[in-house]
């Protein structure tokens, strides 16, 4: 089996019918890189930023924080690296930002609080040196820059005015950065993102859809909740519905759209989703080779099917079922 998967490494994530799937890895601290290397991601498709803040004493200055993202960067070769700016709040944690008094705001919900791109307008020198930061380290390799928690494009449009900003100010000052700046994306992790996915996707030149948050705030279901674990589904068709809207939405507009949750690492789920539309998929390394070979055993007609089944189901139930028959009929 080991050895397998390990042959797995030099082959397409292509399905049998012929079509091509984009597998990339998510990144939480840097010491994933060497299993990232190994695994046979093409690139990392969502690098969370938070391990920055976390056990810090102090906030990560721009060059601190160039000097963290350079050999992230270089270490891909050319396989993109998708950095997505600090998602804090809710039930994330960091001194350094305690101590310069963000983040501590009492909300009696807080993840319907201030975090995410929210936490970051109010804040707006954490984004600036963030992105001022990524511009910097661009120079390695291909780099995007992704947004957290959106739920409005008025969020997109004032974080995008401070990324050209930031831009326009490293190129006065001399630095050297990409001409047109890297591509600035969203995630899709709320309920309203997914159904305004065709307005966002217009200004956005790129879409993650988020299921882990997704799910939670459309079902008002915890993701950390023990207590509410039977009801986070992410088979929900409530769920899946959104996740279409948003793969609709990216291909009218010709924008890349990828699926960077939980879900994409759960090889029952795949085939549902390559049949929603979502034709990239960013998951922790070590679950790469497992997805591609479950992506290598998929006809395209049949991954259509199940998303239009699913998508007619009554519960997440009766679409888990119908994946796990799928799955056990094709070992
Ligand atoms: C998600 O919400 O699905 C996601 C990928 O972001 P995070 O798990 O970091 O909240
Ligand atoms: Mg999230």
């Amino acid at each position: 089996e080991r050895q397998m998967l390990g042959r797995l490494r030099r082959l397409p994530a292509r399905l049998s019918s012929g079509e091509v799937v984009t597998l990339q890895a998510n990144l939480e601290i840097p010491a994933e890189l060497p299993m990232i290397a190994q695994s046979g991601a093409g690139g990392i498709g969502l690098l969370r930023s938070e391990f920055l803040f976390m056990n810090a004493e102090t906030l990560p200055d721009e060059l601190h924080q160039e000097a963290v993202y350079l050999p992230l960067i270089e270490a891909m070769a050319g396989d993109p690296v998708t950095i997505r700016v600090v998602d804090w709040g809710s039930e994330k944690n960091s001194d350094a930002l305690s101590r310069a008094g963000i983040g501590e705001s009492g909300d009696t919900n807080p993840a319907l609080g201030v975090r995410g791109i929210r936490l970051l307008l109010q804040h707006r020198g954490l984004l600036e040196t963030q992105f001022a930061a990524i511009l910097r380290a661009a120079r390695a390799g291909p780099v995007r820059v992704m947004l957290p928690l959106v739920s409005s494009v008025g969020e997109l449009r004032a974080a995008r005015d401070i990324y050209a900003r930031i831009g326009r100010r490293l190129r006065r000052k001399g630095v050297e950065i990409p001409d047109p700046l890297p591509p600035l994306g969203i995630m899709i992790e709320t309920p309203a993102a997914a159904l305004m996915a065709d307005v966002l996707a217009q200004e956005a030149e790129f879409l993650a859809i988020g299921t882990n948050d997704l799910t939670m705030y459309t079902l008002a279901a915890d993701r950390a909740a023990t207590d509410v674990a039977a009801l986070y589904d992410p088979f929900h068709p409530a769920v899946l519905q959104l996740v279409r809207m948003t793969a609709d939405a990216a291909l009218r507009h010709r924008r890349p759209v990828s699926l960077c949750g939980e879900m994409a690492s759960d090889p029952i789920a795949v085939p549902l989703l390559v049949g929603l539309g979502i034709r990239s998929f960013s998951m922790h390394a070590s679950a790469v080779p497992r997805v591609k070979r479950a992506i290598r055993a998929l006809a395209m007609d049949d991954c259509r099917r199940m998303a239009c089944r699913a998508l007619e189901a009554a519960d997440g139930r009766e679409v888990s079922t119908m994946l796990m028959d799928y799955a056990a009929a094709a070992r």
